[in-house]
């Protein structure tokens, strides 16, 4: 059996994660904003399943976020790097919950509330249950920096998904644009399968498909998952 499929099977039971069927062409499309948490002790109990959203800092994280939901200010698109220490969360029609984390990376943010969400984020990346799939935003100028790879580093072991958004692609020409695609891809081939990438850009609007096909088959609901995990015993007896 696809040990995908097992994976979110056992997720479902537990935390009652997919709540309709998913069309991936709506899926982002008319996200609600619920609630901005200032200080990580605040982060509310699990409700449904949870696709977190990360990057460094000016990456272009919020931007991503309102091309997806199909919003011009939804997430706030900061016009200063950092200012925005706040984890937003969104939610769905289908009821998951899109969780905008802190950018991080930004040097003028004190040390002490740098090491406060460094600590947040580690152990929301490694440890909540409800997170299905992360989404990590990278400029496509500038993929791969040694915080994006701690990112990776704390959530990968979960086994679920990531999705990396290699932003600002219009402005790279189509030549360099691939040649970054196929060069992070081939970084990131050791994890296998569990890592996807693409080009996105909020400015051209390119990419959102893309993104939504990858993110919808994160959320099938339950009882396709448990099809598709007999259809596929079957085929393999
Ligand atoms: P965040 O800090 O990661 O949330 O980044 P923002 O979304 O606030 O974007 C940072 C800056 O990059 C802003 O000036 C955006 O207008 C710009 N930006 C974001 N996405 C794109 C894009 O796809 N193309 C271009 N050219 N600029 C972008």
């Amino acid at each position: 059996m696809n040990p995908d499929i097992l994976y979110r099977r056992a997720c479902c039971a537990e935390s009652r994660i997919c709540t309709s069927p998913v069309s991936s062409m709506s899926l982002f499309r008319n996200a609600r904003f619920e609630i901005s948490i200032a200080r990580p002790q605040d982060l509310p109990a699990p409700d449904g399943a949870e696709i977190a959203f990360a990057g460094r800092s000016n990456a272009g994280k919020s931007s991503a976020i309102n091309t997806l939901v199909g919003h011009t200010r939804l997430a706030f698109v900061s016009k200063t790097p950092g200012r925005t220490q706040l984890i937003n969360i969104f939610r769905m029609n289908n009821g998951a919950a899109l969780v905008d984390l802190p950018g991080y990376g930004y040097a003028k943010v004190p040390e002490a509330i740098r090491k406060q969400w460094v600590r947040l984020l580690e152990e929301y990346l490694s440890k909540r249950e409800s997170l299905i799939g992360l989404i990590l935003i990278m400029d496509s100028r500038h993929p791969l920096t040694p915080l994006d790879q701690q990112m990776l580093n704390w959530f990968a072991p979960t086994g679920r998904p990531i999705h990396v958004l290699l932003t600002k692609s219009d402005k790279l020409t189509r030549g360099p644009a691939m040649q970054t695609l196929a060069k992070v891809r081939k970084d990131l081939s050791a994890w296998g399968d569990q890592i996807t990438v693409q080009l996105f850009s909020s400015l051209k609007k390119t990419g959102m498909n893309e993104a939504e096909k990858i993110v919808g088959s994160w959320l099938i609901p339950l009882s396709e998952s448990a099809d598709e995990a007999t259809a596929s015993e079957s085929t393999q007896k």
